[in-house]
């Protein structure tokens, strides 16, 4: 089964229109794979999609960095999957740990947002990942397959799914995972999904790593055969990040 490579760029809460448009222009003008060997999703603050939707390439495509967990209404503050829809948003990411760990989304809050973001027709991009404390104490595959079933709980169909595995320690800190360590993680999180949602969907589903990816240690991580992309923050704000798509042919010369 071939899962076409990923590249997602988390813009987090960042950029001037200024900025934002200088960072679209590199994006335009660089020559990158065809969209058959990669997919690159771009993730600005929401009150950049507009502009950015509007400025950026065709072949590249915009998220959002999260949305509410149902129908909008009396939320203040809040943007509903219909929003994102009704402006031609066709990604969000959701589950973060930023969010996780700072605005304390529980992992069955998480599942929800999946199952109604994906039930009004978007496509998702569901992070998971363990903390330090976690990992040292030895529960990595507890913490993610935990995450990932409140998600299996309330999605039957994956096809508009896409794993990215964080671990927390390496978001935003330098500190990336090794090529082993992230291919550990990914093959063990592929065994969760076969055992426990399905052999098809597990041999489908794009696993994708995110912390601190950059231009230099793409290539390696992306060599291994159960890491299907990236997910990434602060290089995907700085012209490497064509480095970090161009990573995708690593795969298909494999
Ligand atoms: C992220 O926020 O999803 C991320 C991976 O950040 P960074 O690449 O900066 O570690």
């Amino acid at each position: 089964m071939t899962r076409k490579f990923f590249v997602g760029g988390n813009w987090k809460c960042n950029g001037t229109p200024n900025e934002v448009k200088k960072i679209v222009t590199v994006l335009n003008e660089a020559e990158v794979p065809s969209e058959d060997v990669v997919e690159v999703v771009v993730s600005p603050p929401f009150v950049f999609l507009h502009m950015v939707k509007s400025l950026l390439r065709s072949d590249f495509q915009v998220a959002a960095q999260n949305c509410w967990v149902r129908k909008g209404g009396a939320f203040t503050g809040e943007i509903s999957a219909e929003m994102l829809i009704n402006l031609g948003i066709p990604w969000v990411i959701l589950g973060h740990s930023e969010r996780r760990l700072i605005l304390n989304e529980s992992n069955e809050f998480v599942g929800d947002k999946v199952a109604y973001t994906l039930s009004q027709g978007l496509k998702v991009i569901a992070c998971v990942g363990e903390t330090l404390e976690q990992r040292e104490s030895g529960s990595t595959l507890a913490v993610v397959a935990a995450q990932t079933q409140s998600i299996a709980d309330k999605v039957f169909n994956w096809d508009n799914i896409v794993l990215a595995y964080e671990p927390v320690w390496a978001i935003g800190t330098g500190k990336v995972a090794t090529p082993a360590q992230a291919q550990e993680v990914h093959f063990e999180l592929r065994k969760w999904l076969h055992d426990n949602v399905g052999a098809a969907i597990a041999s489908s589903t794009r696993i994708i790593y995110g912390g601190s990816v950059n231009g230099a240690n793409c290539k390696e991580l992306a060599a291994q055969p159960d890491v299907d992309g990236f997910l990434v923050g602060g290089a995907s704000l700085k012209p490497e990040f064509i480095d970090i798509i161009k990573s995708a042919t690593v795969k298909k010369n494999a």
